[in-house]
């Protein structure tokens, strides 16, 4: 069954990134969730690619939800537009509120933050925890070497044929979210965890 997306979690940079590539792209995934009319939720931070992806949404006119811990409030600089801003208690609570507001989730370029997220939901996602598609936005092809790892990852025996092929890839907006869209997760599932250990 393909997934019904109302609302899409974004993981980004806290920074904006060198040149302007970057904000332009974030600015071309949020029209494009305005586009769908599809909600954005997000960490909240009015910085960097965070905040370019969570005005443009405002200016659009979308909903905007975003989920903050308490010690990130003051040094990320929370948004005050917000439809709603959840504030908890930590890092790890704040990824599993996000997961459990979204319908499906998106890395844009960022650091270790971002890498952290996409790594928690693929994670929880290989292990069945949710079923929810996952999807990276290779922008400029700034994620080519992390593909490029995945699949050494997968060659290695380190992750599975099955759960390397429900990451999904896009260089356009248009195109990524097509394909979380339309992502057929159980049909993709083996029927059991993939770990049997
Ligand atoms: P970055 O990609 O490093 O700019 O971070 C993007 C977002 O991830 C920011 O909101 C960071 O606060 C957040 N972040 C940083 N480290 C972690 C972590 N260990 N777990 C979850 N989120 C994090």
């Amino acid at each position: 069954m393909a997934a019904n997306l109302r609302a899409v979690c974004v993981f980004c940079a806290s920074a904006p990134g060198v040149g302007e590539t970057w904000a332009q792209a974030a600015r071309a995934f949020a029209r494009e969730l305005l586009h769908r009319k599809l909600a954005l939720v997000y960490g909240g931070s009015q910085q960097g690619l965070m905040g370019v992806v969570a005005d443009t949404v405002l200016q659009g006119g979308g909903r905007v939800v975003g989920v903050m811990p308490t010690s990130l409030v003051q040094h990320e600089v929370a948004h005050q537009g917000l439809a709603k801003l959840h504030v908890v208690d930590t890092l790890a609570e704040r990824k599993a509120l996000m997961a459990d507001l979204s319908d499906a989730f998106v890395a844009l370029p960022g650091g270790y933050g971002t890498l952290d997220e996409l790594g928690d939901m693929l994670a929880a996602q290989q292990l069945g925890l949710h079923h929810k598609p996952v999807g990276v936005l290779n922008t400029n092809g700034y994620y080519d070497s992390l593909i490029t790892f995945l699949d050494h990852a997968v060659g290695c025996g380190f992750i599975r044929p099955p759960s390397r092929a429900r990451l999904q890839l896009a260089a356009d907006s248009a195109t990524l979210l097509d394909a979380l869209e339309h992502a057929n997760l159980n049909a993709a599932e083996p029927g059991r965890s993939e770990r049997s250990h």
